[in-house]
This record gives structure tokens, sequence and C-alpha cells, in this order.
């Protein structure tokens, strides 16, 4: 039976457009599929658009169905149609998977439920009693894992400022088999050279894994510079909408052994993303590219303000000229961000306090790139996991302010941060 059979109705009145209604099961229905799965050559703005999404088989439906089913009928014994239950792949969630992987460059990616159990996927592949060097100022949820692992793996963990490239050599044992990146870093913005560091990490065969979670694949894509695999806490910025939890992990280019190893990784864990979560996060993803100019534009503005106040002692933020690695920022990303932490003068309990319950725009809360404006006190939220001496080793003291840059009015948001700052208790 031929598709053109199933002429169904003509539109009143105009005899030239004739319906036709494929069946369902017609292979005509698959040319929906007009593009492929994949964008290459595709600019940055296309591909956050398009990337992982294409007309659905089925109806032809322009955003991927939610397919929340659990699991999947067999055609026959040992036959379906590439799903078979949702732990261990699902439709809407490979979409997704494909759009991070092409935004970041990568070979493929694997999603999960939040960005920590991304980390705590990667963590799983190395084998009992590895060493592991880690930025000094991992997120304090990353730093909590990989103290819990010591015990519990046995894996040996050096803190070190990836800065100190001399440092890093000789902290790279014999058996170092990962070097975990957060650039920049949480909360004090510092920057490590990805390249430097995924090269010398490679000679001693270790595999590189950047935490792009604060800058998203728009700004930093870091398989252009070496590193082995990123991970995402999609909960911020590729989701963008505070209204989900979830992690990625992303393979690079050519590296399909590697890609494997996540994606079982991920079932054997049994942290895979759900559905209707992933539905969200490729939602999300089709703003990214405009949310991180406003963020970024809105936290210039706030940086140099904070950086003229006479109340503010240090400004933490990689665009501005001052920062100590500014140079690096500008050639290892395509963009500064929507972070910035900053120290009051005299940074007292009470007026560190008074600028966190003044603002009224800048929402008290954990988490960070959403489109509303947050402040959190790394102290005493983000970084609480972390031991006081661990806080201090990393320069994380307790009048550090975190600002998470929405994309509201910047105007609206340097008057709150003025008013703040200027009824300061003296
Ligand atoms: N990595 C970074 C840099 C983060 O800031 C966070 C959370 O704040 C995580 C990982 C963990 O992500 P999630 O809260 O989605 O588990």
């Amino acid at each position: 039976m031929s598709d053109e059979q199933h002429l169904d109705a003509n539109v009143p009145g105009n005899p030239a457009y004739h319906f036709t209604i494929l069946p369902a099961g017609s292979p005509a229905r698959v040319g929906w599929a007009k593009r492929g799965p994949m964008v290459p050559g595709a600019s940055l703005a296309t591909r956050c658009v398009h990337a992982g999404v294409q007309p659905d088989p089925a109806y032809g439906a322009v955003m991927p169905p939610i397919y929340l089913s659990s699991t999947f009928a067999f055609r026959d014994v040992c036959t379906n149609a590439g799903y078979d239950y949702t732990r261990s792949g699902n439709p809407t969630r490979a979409a997704l998977e494909e759009a991070i992987a092409q935004l970041e460059g990568g070979s493929g990616a694997t999603c999960t439920t939040t960005g920590m159990s991304a980390v705590t996927l990667v963590l799983n592949l190395l084998p009992a009693g590895s060493h592991i060097l880690s930025t000094i100022d991992c997120y304090g949820g990353t730093f909590r894992t990989l103290e819990h692992l010591k015990g519990a793996a046995g894996l040996k963990v050096t803190y070190l400022d990836l800065g100190d490239l001399a440092a890093v050599r000789q902290a790279l044992e014999q058996e170092t088999a990962l070097v975990w990146i957060e650039t920049p870093s949480n909360p004090l913005l510092r920057l490590t050279d990805i390249a430097a560091v995924a090269a010398l990490a490679r000679a001693r065969g270790a595999l590189t894994v950047v935490d792009n979670t604060f800058l998203s694949p728009v700004l930093q894509r870091p398989f252009e510079h070496g590193a082995d695999l990123v991970v995402h806490s999609t909960t911020k910025y590729l989701n963008g909408h505070s209204d989900v939890v979830g992690g990625a992990v992303v393979a690079a280019p050519g590296r399909t052994a590697l890609l494997q190893r996540i994606q079982s990784m991920n079932n054997l864990l049994g942290t895979s993303q759900s559905p209707h979560d992933c539905f969200l996060v490729l939602r999300g993803l089709k703003t990214l590219l405009l949310r991180m100019r406003a963020h970024e534009a809105g936290a210039q503005r706030v940086a140099e303000f904070l950086a003229a106040h006479p109340e503010v002692a240090a400004v933490y933020y990689p665009g501005l000229p001052g920062h100590p690695q500014h140079a690096l920022a500008k050639r290892q990303q395509d963009g500064f961000g929507g972070m910035l932490s900053f120290e009051l003068k005299r940074g007292t309990p009470e007026r560190v306090n008074h600028v966190l319950r003044t603002l009224r725009w800048f929402t008290l809360a954990e988490s960070l790139g959403g489109v509303e404006s947050l402040v959190a006190h790394p102290a005493s939220m983000t970084h609480a996991s972390m031991t006081p001496e661990a806080r201090k080793r990393a320069g994380i003291t307790d009048s550090v302010i975190r600002l998470s840059i929405g994309i509201e009015a910047p105007e609206d948001l340097l008057a709150d941060l003025g008013e703040a700052l200027g009824s300061l208790p003296q």
C-alpha cells in the first residue's frame, strides 16, 4: 500500500491542496528526520536550537515527546526499536545527550539525575586506590564526595591550586588516574589553564576532567584544550530556569571506548535522568546562548560597580582587567560568565548578613545559573560541607559573598546592591 493512496481530505474550496495522512508504520514518516541527528558545521547559536532534535517520526512533533514509559515492547524475540528499559536508555534522554554532546563538541554524553551523580559516575570509573589531583576550591559537594571515597574506595586525593603548574607537575604521581579541574572555580573564580594541566596529565596517563558548570559550552569548551571528560550540573545554566536538578558527563571526540564506559556506568549505578527532566533541560538549551550573553553583560556591570564601591574590599570576576588571570580568561574562554564573588571592607558577620538580608532582587539561595539573580554565603551554604581548615586553605573566608547574576535589567541589580551597601552598619 503506497502512502499516496491515503488522501484524506481536501482544503474546502481549494482543490490545489490535498492532505495526505501517512499511516502508522509508513516508511515515509521517517522522512521528517531530514537533518539527521547531527548538525555538522552549524554555529553554536544554531546548535543550541537544533542539536539532538528532529521532528518525531511518529507524528512530526517539533519538540521531542516525553517518553515516560519505563519499558519498551519487543517486536519479536531479540528485536526492538533500540530501547528496552528507561534506566539503560530512553529516546527523550537520548535527544538531550546528543544535544549536550554537540554543544561541547564531544563524542557523546550521558545524562544523570543530578550534577553530583555525574561527579560520582566519573569517580566510579577509577580502580580502588587510585590517586586524584583536584583543584583546591572545588564545589563543596565534590569535595565531600572525594573525602567519602578516600575511606570507601581507598582513593588518594591531593588538593592543589592548579594554577601553580610546577606544583601540579610535582604532585602528579605514577598512579595518578585523574585530574579534577573546575574552572572558573567556585566561589573565588580562580582559573586553571586547561591545556597546560591536561598536557601534564596526559604525559602521566591520567584523565583530565573539567567541571564546566560555571561557563557552559557557550563560553568554554574544554575538549578544545585537551580535556578527556566534561562534567555538568545541568541544574545550573544548561537548564537555566531553576526547576530541574540534573547532570551530564560528556566524552571527548573520538573517545568511543570512554563514552561506552560512562554510558554503562550510568546504567550500572542507576543514576540516569528522568525523561521529564531531560525534556526540560532540552527546552532550556534552546535559549542557552541568549541567556549566557545576558548573564555575562549583567555580571560585567555588577563587577565594575562593586570594584568601584568604597565599601568593597575585593571583587572576584575574570572579566575585570585586575583579575590575576584576566589574560588566561580571554584566551581560554569565549566570555567571562555570570558568576562573581566579593568581600566587604570590615566583613564582620553583622555587615555580611546585612547585605544578604537587604537585597531585594537577589534571592538568598543556593545554586546558580538560573534566570533570576541569587546571592549566597559560601561559608555557611554552598561550601559548608568543607572543613573550616579546607575552606581556609582554599581562601574562602566567612566574608565572601557570591552572586549569580540573572537576566534582569542590570540597572535594577546595581540599584539593589547600591542600597544594601549604602545602608551597611558602621
Ligand atoms: N559542580 C558545580 C560547579 C556546582 O556548582 C554544583 C552545584 O552547585 C555541582 C557540581 C553539583 O550539582 P547538583 O547540585 O546538580 O548535584
